[in-house]
């Protein structure tokens, strides 16, 4: 709640100086493109530190060889600021796929498929 409060305060502040700058007109262009780029500033680093409260990225997720459906379902719930899910550096736990357990060969295509998943984000966000 406080750090609401204080959210807003620095907003006003903003908006504040905002009717000052449109007040004070007769700024030279220079000096006006330098008060709006520190208000740009301000504003998303304040978007930036509210929008870090919803985040649910991870980073480690540990994933072990019988909990599959689990680790699935983690790839498949979104951040509310990222988009895609983001689980970090993943740690396997089981056996090589080539050992020919079902669970490990499952572990490792889950893998490949949320490794799959990062670089074809990472592509669209650039
Ligand atoms: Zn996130």
């Amino acid at each position: 709640m406080k750090s609401r409060h204080s959210t807003l305060e620095k907003l006003c502040a903003i908006v504040h100086a905002l009717e000052q700058q449109i007040a004070l007109c007769k700024q030279n262009p220079r000096t006006r493109k330098k008060r709006v780029a520190a208000t740009l500033y301000a504003i998303r680093k304040i978007v930036k530190n509210e929008l870090g409260a919803f985040c649910n990225c991870q980073q480690i997720t540990v994933v072990n060889n019988s909990e599959l459906d689990a680790f699935e379902a983690k790839m498949a719930i979104p951040c509310p600021v990222h988009g895609a899910s983001r689980l970090g550096i993943l740690v396997t736990i089981g056996g090589y796929a080539s050992d020919g357990d079902p669970r490990d060969q499952r572990l490792e295509e889950l893998v490949k498929q949320y490794q799959r998943s990062c670089i074809s984000q990472k592509r669209r966000s650039r």
